[in-house]
């Protein structure tokens, strides 16, 4: 860490301080080294931000929607353009191997790409309310917005949550993780020098307790997207509900993929593997973490899938290897005592369990069999490299496991028939449903959960809806 690596908030344009003075460290999770300081901003820095954002909306909401486009458009090359920089920064600061750091920076650009292309299209429509009169409606932009966004894919995050709110005319005050700040500040410097306005998109790093409720709760933010844990989840929307500020969340999950017999296994072992190991260590909304496999072919499919587990390789983000480390001191215990309760819910696992020697958050990738699904390892949401292993009999006993948790974040099933597919997609309590395939799903696609996985619709044309409001206006003209 050098004295130059020290990351002011982005508020109105500017790099500052924190009001308080005080800063905090951010670690390297491949060696628990300190990789730089950042500003720790709490409520007077929110309040700030909000203020700063207050100023710009009524010019940025007025700002032609083409104009506003094409903005988004050229921070979406800055990013593409600067895609080294950004995925070296990434890697180091949240941990994730080098290939699928570079894909999130990709996807941080595609969606302020894909948002660009929106901005002018967002209209209302007329409705024949009767002779005599015209009625029409009109989406407009709802104001301050405020988006708490987790470590576990930090720039893509902010992409996700801010570009369809600043093409729909709407001003952000991005609050990234505290354990990932560095890339949602250098996407907000990008957007300075592209010629965004200031205040238009301010970036406020801090603790959540401390910035991330204090924009939770400001009466001034018209509309909160937040992304985390349930628990944290049910804090920000009772904070914002007592401003009645609406609010969307995209929580957890404890996913079921599910294999019958009939699939091409091979196809499914490779996509089990990628839905729980081989995507940033299992640390995933949607992760894969419960496997419902047929009885038929349960021995056979887990052995070939505990083989192919314990080659995956693991190391540094940098090395590029299937698994990097965790992404904190943190999660690496809570990660460890899952282990610690699978181990007394059903054993030892079959694979993994433990910590190579060395360095940084490292856990092996870890599969338990025989599990029973109201065992706590099936049930909770983990967010790291364990996998739950379910036998069923039949397609009953399938969706009755599949929808038997709080969550309802996505769901996968592996088959070559076609009415089985449609009728699981039918049935399965999910936001999205995955056949034949995990993850697929770009930023076009509508992305939220049922149930406890949460509220609203993030990506797509959906996330418009998230972040406008719509006004309904009736004319009499036969008087
Ligand atoms: P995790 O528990 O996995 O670290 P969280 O859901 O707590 O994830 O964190 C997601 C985001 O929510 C982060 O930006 C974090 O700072 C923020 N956050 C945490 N606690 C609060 C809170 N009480 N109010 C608002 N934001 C919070």
């Amino acid at each position: 860490m050098s004295e130059t690596d020290v990351y002011g908030l982005l508020i109105d344009g500017e790099s500052v301080p924190a009001a308080s003075g005080k800063t905090f460290t951010t670690y390297d999770p491949a060696t628990e080294e300190p990789l730089a300081e950042v500003a720790r901003g709490a409520e007077a820095d929110i309040d700030r931000a909000v203020e700063s954002g207050r100023e710009a909306f009524e010019k940025w909401r007025t700002t032609p929607p083409e104009e506003r486009g094409r903005l988004l458009t050229r921070l979406a090359t800055a990013i593409q353009n600067d895609i080294d920089r950004l995925t070296e920064l990434e890697v180091r600061d949240n941990g994730k191997p080098l290939s699928q750091a570079r894909a999130d920076v990709e996807g941080c650009a595609r969606y302020f790409e894909y948002y660009a292309g929106i901005a002018d299209k967002i209209h209302g429509d007329t409705i024949p309310l009767t002779h005599g009169y015209t009625d029409y409606t009109i989406h407009e932009p709802l104001g301050v917005t405020g988006q708490i966004i987790p470590w576990n894919f930090p720039i893509n995050l902010v992409g996700r949550t801010t570009a369809p709110a600043l093409a729909a005319g709407n001003v952000a005050v991005a609050k990234p993780a505290e354990e990932t700040s560095l890339s949602a500040l250098e996407v907000g410097k990008l957007a300075v020098d592209v010629g965004f306005p200031s205040g238009v998109l301010n970036v406020i790093p801090g603790f959540g307790a401390e910035a991330g409720a204090a924009l939770a709760s400001h009466p001034d933010v018209n509309g909160i997207s937040f992304t985390g844990s349930v628990a944290t989840g049910r804090q920000v929307a009772k904070l914002a509900a007592d401003n009645v500020t609406p609010t969307h969340l995209e929580l957890g999950g404890k996913s079921p993929n599910v294999v019958f017999p009939d699939a091409d296994l091979d196809v499914a072992l490779d996509e089990t593997i990628k839905a729980i190991f081989g995507t940033n260590a299992g640390q995933v909304c949607s992760a894969g973490s419960r496997l419902l496999v047929h009885k038929e072919i349960h021995d056979v499919f887990v052995d070939e899938l505990a083989k192919r587990t314990a080659d995956l390789s693991i190391g540094p983000g940098s090395d590029d290897p299937n698994v990097g480390p965790l992404v904190s001191a943190d999660q690496y215990e809570k990660v460890q005592k899952y282990v610690n309760i699978g181990r007394s819910e059903v054993g030892d696992p079959i694979v993994g369990g433990d910590a190579p020697h060395r360095n940084g958050y490292f856990i092996r990738p870890t599969i338990f069999d025989n599990v029973d699904n109201g065992m706590r390892i099936a049930q909770e949401e983990i967010f790291g490299p364990v996998l739950s292993v379910i036998e069923f009999e039949n397609d009953d006993e399938a969706i009755e496991l599949a929808n038997d948790v709080d969550y309802g974040l996505v769901a996968g099933i592996f088959t070559t028939d076609v009415g089985r597919a449609h009728r699981f997609a039918r049935d399965v309590d999910a936001g999205q449903v995955y056949v034949n395939e995990w993850f697929a799903g770009g930023v076009e696609t509508p992305f939220g959960g049922y149930k406890q996985s949460g509220i609203g619709r993030e990506k797509g044309l959906e996330a418009i809806e998230s972040y406008t409001q719509v006004k309904n206006v009736c004319l009499k003209i036969d008087q």
